[in-house]
């Protein structure tokens, strides 16, 4: 089996059995994106504690690319610090902006970095991350008490 294919399997994977695919009770931050270009809609939650994302989820309906980038975004975000998960949101940025980023030594990211070469899917792969952004963002007031000090 090539790279390729294992890329392929893992999102087909992630894209038909999402993981995490559920809303929270009182979650500490939460977004909403919406890729209308695809239909593509997420709601990300995220429960942070002490500055430690302890569960990410989501609900929405899309495509497999945008299920399966929202899906695996859950897992790797799961036990991460606030700055950690700022740092993925850029590197897979890079990875799906910037021609000369080629891998990441992340296997999943890498998986989800195939999209490039289908510019057209690149805003699904894109949006749980975006919304991300915006739920780390949504209530500063949660999350800043600890990395102030
Ligand atoms: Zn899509």
């Amino acid at each position: 089996m090539s790279e390729l294919d294992l890329y392929q399997e893992l999102i087909i994977d992630h894209g038909t059995q999402p993981r995490n695919h559920h809303a929270i009770l009182n979650p500490t931050h939460t977004a909403k994106g919406n890729n209308p270009i695809c239909g593509d809609k997420i709601h990300l939650y995220l429960n942070i504690e002490n500055n430690i994302i302890k569960q990410a989820t989501f609900e929405g309906e899309g495509c497999a690319i945008s299920t399966a980038s929202a899906s695996i975004m859950s897992e790797l975000l799961k036990d991460k610090t606030v700055s950690q998960a700022e740092d993925l949101f850029q590197i897979f940025h890079n990875l799906l902006t910037q021609k000369s980023t080629t891998g990441t030594n992340n296997p999943k990211l890498d998986a989800l970095g195939g999209v490039k070469d289908y510019p057209m899917r690149i805003k699904c792969a894109t949006l749980p991350w975006h919304a991300l952004e915006h739920a780390l963002h949504s209530d500063p007031s949660e999350v800043n008490t600890e990395s102030l000090s």
